[in-house]
């Protein structure tokens, strides 16, 4: 943690202090700033660096220095530009979003999109995507009901706080789906047929603009390619990217 994102942090973090207990999520140390990780902590969640593969994001050891495309994406058809995500796959960053889905900590959020911040400004791709609208992945409303929120649109609206870019809650989930970690990717596409749509009243707004598709895992882009192919369908978006916390 920086010294400027702890002043910034200021008041309301040490009020957030009173209201969460204030330990490291992952090693319980005591914490004092307003976050939920520690420094270490903070600094050990495995980062996603280059070499990367250039349309999923899915990391390789070595030394690839060009552009490349993964073994899975070539020849596969993606309705968005690419996708980046902030974390590797690992237990320690799983912990945080298992949190964060399941154990309504909404709280990590804040932390969390500081991750997808540092992505964002880091892979200058995105410059392209200057003032393009974040639009989190929904949930079936009955499975938002029953986890009381979102983690995908928890993560977007912080990372709005963080990055100036608007969240609008564009694309509604219309019919439940089942749960897809079971799923190879062709399943899973079947699966998510016809499950999203825009909403109307967010139509007009969203039209002609960019957008940057925000989730809390990318497995194997299914999800992140139906919501970018109902946003860019008769031409209403531009152009779509996405970004995650975690590259599962
Ligand atoms: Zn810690
Ligand atoms: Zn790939």
């Amino acid at each position: 943690m920086s010294k400027r994102d702890s002043n910034a942090v200021g008041i309301f973090g040490r009020f957030l202090d009173l209201l969460y207990p204030a330990v490291c999520e992952l090693c319980q140390v005591s914490l004092t700033h307003g976050y939920s990780l520690c420094e270490d902590c903070r600094n050990d969640l495995p980062r996603i660096v280059s070499p990367f593969c250039e349309k999923c994001g899915e990391p390789f050891d070595g030394n690839i220095s060009d552009e490349f495309c993964c073994q899975n994406c070539s020849g596969l058809k993606a309705d968005f530009a690419f996708a980046r995500a902030s974390l590797k796959g690992l237990a320690l960053s799983f912990r945080l979003v298992h949190g964060l889905k399941y154990q309504r900590q909404f709280f990590l959020a804040r932390e969390l999109a500081i991750f997808l911040k540092e992505t964002l400004e880091e892979d200058p791709r995105f410059a392209e995507f200057n003032g393009a609208i974040l639009v989190p992945v929904p949930l079936f409303w009955r499975r938002q009901q029953w986890r009381q929120g979102n983690q995908a649109y928890e993560l977007s609206r912080e990372l709005s706080r963080l990055s100036g870019h608007e969240t609008i809650e564009a694309i509604k989930r219309v019919r439940p789906t089942n749960t897809q970690t079971k799923l190879n990717r062709k399943q899973r596409l079947s699966n998510l047929r016809e499950a999203f749509r825009i909403k109307k009243k967010y139509a007009p707004i969203i039209t002609k603009r960019k957008v940057i598709i925000i989730d809390d895992v990318f497995t194997t882009g299914a999800t992140a390619h139906e919501c970018a192919r109902v946003l860019k369908e008769d031409g209403r978006v531009n152009d779509v990217a996405v970004l995650t916390l975690i590259r599962g």
